[in-house]
């Protein structure tokens, strides 16, 4: 495909949804917000609508809303993952990223499998039960048998006392073919995450100077290969702070129809990286198009009304008080005491700038996080039954929109918390989580309360991995 070729993102039809300059009429937002409101997502143009109107007015009723939508569907609950770095060897040079080519201050270094093993076993030693695993793109070193072979190791190692164990293993990698996704299918993996980093073509092309990841709509058609070859659940994003945040949402909005007009399901997930600074990254160091904070939180809030059943995921990118602010506005997942350099959970009292992709706002460690977010009224969750159970893709989507998702949710929330309490916690964080859990119960409806008492007691007994 050749860089004038036709794609589902219609540049000309989004810069034409954002230049129009008929002012916004309260009386059309409301209308947008209200039917937001009934949890039945937005097109194009209402989002847009949503987008141009950047008033403090109507961003508190957007505020609002988003709160609400959040509150309905997903109620209380936020999902915890740590990110692990197998190499940071990479042929590309984009010029945001620490790992670019032409960084020949980066050390570079791609993990042993007993490296790996040792990455693993400190993160479920943390508590961790999900991971998401990344690379820099490198035929050579970070070939897919390389990470294949790492994905079989993570799931493999397990602590002495058969408490610690990794249940789901996402992965973020360059794109790849329909028969090679077919083989990281079979390895087992939850989501396959890739960023389009920019859906803007021109800006695309300046970002990315030539190397494998030039091809812009390679990128761009990754997910219908994974879709095509049976992954089930894809996460998108973009890179924010390289083109107009409010083109980069309408665009992951467009890419999110198109994959549901063509297989049923939209993305299971959409993550908003913001551009941090980075070692030798021209771009990441000064962003060329910043997002401020509160334009940060409007295009949180905006997405989560747009595809209410989509989770968005947050990273250890954003500082603590931002990552806080956005778990109400629709923030689902969040990374925690994570790391950015591979091998980075060993040597983490290290200084790694010149081994990490790019700087970290909260640095925080797992613990931490998990009693900031339950002093701030949710309920962390090491949850990973619904890929597990086979609850994916359009068979998720089919649970979720009708509400009864929650049903399954919440409980397994309250179940692998409790894990987490029993098994890792201080004596101070576990009373903070058992007064979190109890405060959480008492908000359920009857049988939701007695279905979870259920879960708690078998875990309070010993029993481990106990999903509805
Ligand atoms: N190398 C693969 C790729 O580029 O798709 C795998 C993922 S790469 C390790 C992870 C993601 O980090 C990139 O897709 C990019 O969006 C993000 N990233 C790179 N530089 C960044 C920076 N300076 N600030 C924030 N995120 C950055
Ligand atoms: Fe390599 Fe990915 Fe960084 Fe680009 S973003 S330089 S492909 S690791």
């Amino acid at each position: 495909m050749n860089t004038t070729t036709p794609t589902f993102i219609d540049q000309a039809a989004i810069d034409g949804l954002l230049a129009n300059t008929i002012p916004s009429d309260s009386g059309a937002v409301d209308a947008v917000i209200d039917k937001a409101l009934e949890g039945k997502g937005l097109e194009l143009h209402e989002a847009a609508r949503l987008l141009r109107a950047d008033d403090a007015a109507t961003t508190e009723r957007l505020f609002d809303a988003a709160r609400r939508v959040k509150q309905a569907i997903y109620g209380r609950r936020l999902v915890l993952f740590a990110p692990v770095y197998l190499s940071n060897y990479c042929s590309n040079n984009c010029l945001y990223c620490g790992f670019r080519r032409d960084n020949k201050a980066m050390k570079r270094r791609a993990l042993t499998m007993d490296e790996l093993r040792h990455e693993i076993a400190l993160l479920e030693q943390q508590g961790h039960k999900r991971i998401l695993m990344l690379t820099g793109e490198d035929r050579g070193r970070s070939a897919l048998d390389y990470l294949l072979e790492a994905i079989e190791v993570a799931y493999s190692v397990k602590t002495a006392d058969g408490h610690g164990e990794i249940r789901r293993i996402n992965v973020e990698i360059a794109p790849l073919s329909v028969p090679d996704f077919k083989r990281l299918k079979a390895s087992g993996i939850g989501t396959y995450v890739l960023f389009q980093e920019t859906y803007h073509r021109e800006t695309y092309a300046v970002m990315h100077p030539p190397g494998p990841k030039a091809d812009y709509a390679n990128r761009l058609y990754a997910m219908d290969r994974a879709l095509e070859a049976g992954l089930h659940d894809v996460g998108i994003g973009a890179l924010l702070g390289l083109h107009d945040y409010r083109f980069e949402v309408l665009a992951m909005l467009a890419h999110a129809r198109h994959l549901d007009q063509v297989f049923g399901t939209g993305p299971h997930t959409i993550s908003v990286p913001r551009l941090e600074a980075a070692q030798n990254a021209p771009a990441a160091n000064t962003a060329p198009h910043p997002v401020s904070d509160l334009n940060f939180k409007r295009l949180v809030a905006i997405l989560r009304l747009a595809v209410p059943y989509t989770g968005i995921i947050l990273s250890t990118r954003e500082k603590a008080d931002m990552r806080n602010a956005l778990f109400a506005l629709g923030v689902s997942q969040i990374s925690a005491g994570s790391r950015t350099n591979p091998g980075g959970y060993s040597e983490a009292t290290a200084n790694h700038e010149d081994e990490q992709q790019f700087a970290l706002g909260d640095t925080r460690s797992l613990e931490e996080v998990i009693r900031s977010v339950c002093e701030e009224g949710y309920i962390p969750s090491f949850c990973t039954g619904c890929y597990r159970l086979g609850r994916t893709g359009a068979d998720f989507m089919d649970l979720a929109k009708p509400g009864d998702i929650k049903t399954h949710c919440d409980p397994n929330a309250v179940s692998t918390f409790l894990e987490y309490l029993t098994d890792y916690a201080t004596p101070e964080t576990r009373a903070i989580g058992e007064r979190c859990i109890a405060a959480f119960l008492a908000e359920m409806s009857e049988p939701a309360r007695r279905r979870t008492e259920a879960l708690v007691e078998r875990v309070r007994k010993g029993e481990r991995d106990v999903l509805c």
